[in-house]
């Protein structure tokens, strides 16, 4: 009787065990599967990331196409132009300051017998500008002013800074009574980053050079003798102005050399203002420039 008792595990387990191991297979491959299928949303919601990796990576690989040289020395990538989400505006705005104007001619080419006034020169170089610039139909040209008047300076700023204006660019012509060639003023940076004015002031140099000038006096910070770097000791209309600017110095009214030139080069002068801007934005990816074919 005891023997019937006896449980025969070796058949137990001959019949139980492969049922067994069929069993724990079919289980682990089921959790296994369920660990690496994604369900449908959640492709969907990886798939658009990846996408935008790519698309975001692109621009950022167009930068190094501008050229180190025409970049002062200490400027770097700004915010802006390192964010690769930045979207691009609709229309970029561009303000035209023809320095002087009314009772203030500004320099004169010859003191005691003046017949070219500095006021004069600038408002037709900055009607020439916002003509240059008409090709760009999304780019929209603000002047301070566009007749043979005064306009005060904080004016000036409040038309730039009211309308949310991307760049202010003031056109003047030096005043001492010798020398020759162009100087281009930034802000000094006692004021915050200046990377941007310097960037734009170093593009107008450029092109300008382009076209021809007497000599390049160089992209200076501050304001004329003055070697303090504090944020009074800049221009007006650069250190009230909320946006990117520069004061161009088209030369010396008092040279004869530079006088030529202006007349003579006066609205390739305003092309290569145009043009600066347009490689600035589109090297920076700053703005999408459309042009008129
Ligand atoms: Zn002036």
């Amino acid at each position: 009787m005891a023997k019937r008792r006896r449980v025969r595990w070796d058949r137990v387990a001959m019949v139980f065990g492969p049922l067994l191991l069929l069993i724990i297979i079919i289980c682990v491959s089921c959790g296994g599967s369920n660990k690496s299928k994604k369900s449908p949303s959640e492709i969907s919601a990886e798939q658009p990331s990846s996408m935008d990796i790519v698309e975001q990576t692109v621009p950022l690989q167009s930068q190094p196409e501008m050229t180190d040289t025409t970049v002062p020395s200490g400027t770097s990538v700004t915010a802006a132009a390192a964010d690769p989400a930045v979207n691009y505006k609709q229309e970029l705005i561009v303000v035209i300051d023809a320095g002087h104007g009314g009772n203030d001619s500004g320099a004169l080419n010859d003191p005691n017998n003046p017949t070219r006034m500095e006021k004069d020169d600038v408002l037709r170089l900055a009607q020439a500008t916002k003509k240059a610039f008409e090709k760009y139909p999304n780019i929209r040209v603000i002047m301070t002013r566009e007749t043979d008047v005064f306009v005060e300076l904080k004016d000036r700023c409040s038309i730039a800074n009211s309308a949310g204006a991307d760049f202010f660019i003031s056109l003047h012509r030096n005043s001492a009574l010798t020398g020759d060639g162009v100087e281009i003023w930034i802000n000094n940076d006692a004021g915050g980053d200046n990377t941007m004015d310097k960037l734009l002031a170093t593009y107008i140099m450029e092109l300008l050079k382009e076209v021809g000038i007497s000599q390049d006096r160089g992209i200076k910070s501050g304001f004329r003798n003055s070697s303090s770097n504090e944020q009074s000791n800049n221009y007006y209309v650069n250190r009230n102005t909320d946006m990117p600017s520069c004061l161009v110095e088209m030369g010396f009214m008092s040279s004869e050399t530079d006088n030529q030139n202006f007349d003579t080069h006066l609205e390739e002068y305003a092309d290569a203002i145009a043009t600066a801007v347009v490689e600035l934005v589109t090297d920076r990816n700053l703005f999408e420039v459309e042009t008129i074919q």
